[in-house]
């Protein structure tokens, strides 16, 4: 699907935008629909705040297309203050419900006389595809039933004449992901977070008593949770919707690999199951026969049905980013359209918001179901999108096809070492786990550097890594091989000498600044140390999310999640205590990111970044904004408030002194307190995003190596933008520009997924001496935060 052409920037519209119908004031209906998901009242609090913010009156529809239908008090009008901690809830607090008669033409037409009556004329609707499907008819419809309304007396011509047309945007909550057009839906990611924490639970008893489990998570037509799942916990076989299984045949094949499992060392097996799993005659398959085939094959098997579990609980940092992001845009996309626009939905590619047309993603999303009823299941996987495929596979060489089949001749196996450089950040071990059984797929020999540049320059120690070593490395947080935060720089001679010694043919870094000073400091001793000259890779590491030239690092998800439910629990002790705000301090060096996105997924008032000077005014503006609040409170304030501090933002304000103003400030209408997470953002079980991203990235990374050293291949390979090189006489020739090309970060750009040059990155987007790069590439986002959190409303008014 094409992504629509639109005003690229997503706060650039401004009033200008809201008076767009001649003086009358805009009125947008926002509405949940069909099954609910966490993520939801994010999506909700997003569009009253961006309305409001826009000049626009906001109405919330109680109970999905049923309050539409009764109109009156399922009808209201939201105010400010009445989306207030909406973030840390989880489900829909304006409820949804399946409304039958909203399927009838006689329900859409009372429908669209109860929002005439309200003089709204604009609808975000929050749903899965049948909920976008009724939205973009009811629009279709929409003039002929005007017109029938004013035919019946309901109206007069005049009255209806400002609201001619309706218009529609589609946001989507569900938790299958399975909506064509947009990488995640909201909701997904929170659901997957539960399967992994069930799975993660369920593994250590299951290898304390040497069990198998089959577990069955939700999809009915759609095998994403089960695919990621079935990565992010390191299971031995899944069985998806999308690629059926052959009947009769499945069982020998499950009971292959879980044997093969066994052989090498495993303790535990884990299956997962998504409910709408079929084999190729479209026969169910169910967990009970799953186990049947396990039991055989003799292990003691258990079944585990997870349910409700997985819509549960409040939604994972992602979900509210993402929730909030789209519903700022579903605003303005309601703003800018005009009667001829389609109905967008709101996606996400990658790292970007996008609008692709609202009716051909719900038709793309149709025709999995119809290729899957007539059997084309070829058709069915390829109308996934790219991540999904990418992923099949990678699960499939990984752990179905790990016998040895995928074997590259003898000649084309190569060496390649992983190292950890710098502080831990979660998911090193998940995407080192990859790497290794993606290699071992491919009969090349992975080998770990044993505690960062370092431990080879100290000790030398390289060990070769084994399917029994990394195994049970998916959910581990650390790093397992040791890290240390030394560059390469340390001693080149040495690490040269065991490059040398250990004939590696590719190098797979994983850190953060460290680790990207020592992949520019390897690519520049190349000319000293002709070793070097082989493909060097580094998968940007870090909480702080401060490598140059990249959107993304890992590890920032599970520290997003680490501080919402860290902020999560401090609201809650603050609501006890009433009127209280907590000044937390965060990590991320002289990066702002984690300030901001922490900010801007628990509503913050306000966020202090180095990239933005703190002096008196802004305090003042806090204060003021505090005030406010706390006044629209009435001493009944659930919420804690919070005010985010990076902590570098300033040598003067600090955490401390912060707080000591606002205390003293306050009138004693409130009262102070810091928090400081410390390495809690670091630690803990890596998030399930961190997890299939990591491994993601690893196996693309091992897919690089492989493509510099392809013998012969004097081909420009397209998968990865990467110039030639040549062999003379068996010997690998590379040009300058060729050689920098070799010594990449995988970096993601907005909707692209690419490898950089080092070299480049570090001559045109690396502040050096602050150790991040020159674009703050969240700009965009902080004034996002500030326009949700009233911060920019307030300003506009003073
Ligand atoms: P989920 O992914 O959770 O199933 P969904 O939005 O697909 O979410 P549905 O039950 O299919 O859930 O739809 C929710 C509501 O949307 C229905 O109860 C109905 O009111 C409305 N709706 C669904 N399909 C249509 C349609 N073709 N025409 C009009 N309204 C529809």
């Amino acid at each position: 699907l094409k992504p629509q052409e639109h005003n690229a920037s997503m706060t650039s519209a401004g009033s200008e935008l809201s008076d767009g119908k001649g003086g009358i004031k805009r009125k947008i209906a926002v509405m949940t629909s069909g099954g609910d998901s966490p993520g939801m009242n994010s999506a909700v609090r997003a569009v009253v705040r961006a309305g409001i913010y826009y000049g626009c009156d906001v109405y919330a529809v109680y109970e999905g297309y049923e309050g539409l239908l009764q109109g009156g008090d399922l009808l209201r009008k939201m105010e400010w203050q009445d989306v207030r901690g909406w973030l840390s809830e989880g489900g829909t607090l304006i409820g949804t419900a399946r409304c039958m008669g909203f399927k009838e033409r006689k329900g859409r037409k009372q429908a669209a006389a109860n929002l005439i009556t309200q003089g709204i004329d604009a609808l975000v609707v929050c749903g899965g595809d049948g909920s976008l499907t009724g939205a973009d008819l009811f629009r279709s419809e929409w003039p002929s039933l005007v017109e029938e309304l004013v035919n019946d007396g309901v109206f007069t011509a005049e009255r209806v004449e400002p609201y001619r047309n309706l218009k529609i945007v589609g946001l989507v909550g569900s938790i299958d992901n399975d909506m064509s057009g947009t990488d995640s839906t909201i909701g997904a990611y929170s659901a997957l977070e539960r399967i992994c924490e069930m799975v993660d639970y369920i593994d250590a008893t299951a290898k304390s008593h040497s069990r198998a489990f089959v577990v069955e998570v939700m999809g009915r037509h759609c095998g994403w949770l089960a695919l990621m799942a079935g990565i992010a916990t390191g299971a031995d076989y899944i069985f998806i919707p999308e690629r059926a299984a052959p009947a009769g045949e499945w069982q020998a094949e499950l009971k292959k690999v879980c044997q093969a499992h066994r052989d090498k060392g495993r303790r535990n097996n884990t299956v997962i199951v998504a409910e709408g799993a079929l084999d190729n005659n479209l026969k169910s398959i169910t967990a009970e026969e799953v186990k049947d085939a396990l039991v055989d094959l003799g292990l003691d098997t258990k079944i585990t049905t997870l349910g409700h579990v997985q819509r549960g609980g409040t939604a994972v940092a992602h979900d509210r980013w993402l929730a909030t992001l789209q519903g700022v845009d579903a605003v303005k996309a309601i703003l800018e359209m005009t009667p001829e626009t389609p109905s967008p939905l709101i996606g996400i590619l990658e790292n970007k918001i996008i609008r692709v047309p609202l009716m051909e993603s719900v038709k793309l999303t149709k025709s999995v179901a119809t290729a899957i009823e007539s059997q084309d299941f070829d058709k069915a996987i390829s109308l996934r999108d790219t991540e999904f495929i990418e992923l099949y596979e990678n699960f499939l060489s990984t752990t179905v096809e790990d016998d040895g089949s995928e074997r590259l001749p003898e000649n084309e196996r190569l060496n390649v070492a992983i190292v950890h450089v710098g502080a831990p950040s979660a998911a090193l071990n998940a995407a080192t786990r990859a790497a290794t059984l993606y290699c071992l797929s491919r009969g090349h020999t992975p080998s770990a550097i044993l505690n960062g540049f370092s431990g080879l320059i100290q000790t030398g120690e390289v060990k070769e890594l084994s399917w029994i070593d990394v195994e049970n490395w998916h959910n581990l947080g650390g790093s397992e091989i040791g890290t240390n935060r030394s560059v390469a720089s340390s001693d080149m001679g040495s690490i040269a000498y065991h490059f040398q010694k250990n004939k590696f043919d590719g190098l797979i870094i994983l850190g953060g600044f460290e680790g990207f000073k020592s992949l520019k400091e390897l690519r520049d001793a190349r000319a000293q140390y002709p070793i070097f000259n082989i493909p060097m890779v580094l998968i940007p590491s870090t909480v702080s999310n401060n490598v140059p030239g990249t959107e993304y690092s890992l590890g920032v998800d599970t520290c997003l999640n680490a501080l919402v439910n860290y902020t999560d629990a401090i609201k809650q002790s603050a609501s006890a205590s009433r009127r209280r705000v907590f000044v937390v301090e965060v990590q991320g060096g002289h990066s702002g990111y984690i300030a901001s996105f922490t900010g801007l997924v628990t509503g913050a008032v306000s966020v202090y970044t180095p990239e933005d000077e703190i002096d008196l005014k802004s305090i003042r503006e806090d204060l003021a904004l505090l005030k406010e609040n706390f006044r629209h409170d009435q001493g009944e304030t659930r919420n804690g408030k919070l005010l985010i501090r990076n902590e570098q933002a300033s040598s003067i304000y600090t955490t401390q002194l912060l707080s000591d103003i606002i205390a003293e400030a306050s009138d004693n209408k409130f009262g102070s307190r810091t928090a400081i997470p410390g390495h809690v953002q670091q630690g803990g079980v890596p998030s399930s995003r961190d997890r299939v991203t990591g491994s993601r990235y690893a196996v693309k990374c091992v897919k690089f190596i492989e493509a510099w050293n392809k013998k012969n291949s004097d081909e420009q390979n397209e998968d990865f933008k990467i110039l030639r090189f040549k062999y003379v006489n068996g010997v690998k020739e590379y040009t300058l520009h060729d050689e920098d090309a070799s010594a990449a970060i995988i970096a993601v750009n907005g909707s692209h997924i690419s490898f950089k040059p080092i070299a480049h990155l570090w001559e045109e987007e690396t502040n050096v001496e602050l150790r991040k790069g020159q674009e703050i590439h969240w700009e965009e986002f902080n004034k996002i935060g500030d326009i949700l959190s009233g911060r920019l409303n307030l300003r506009k008014e003073v």
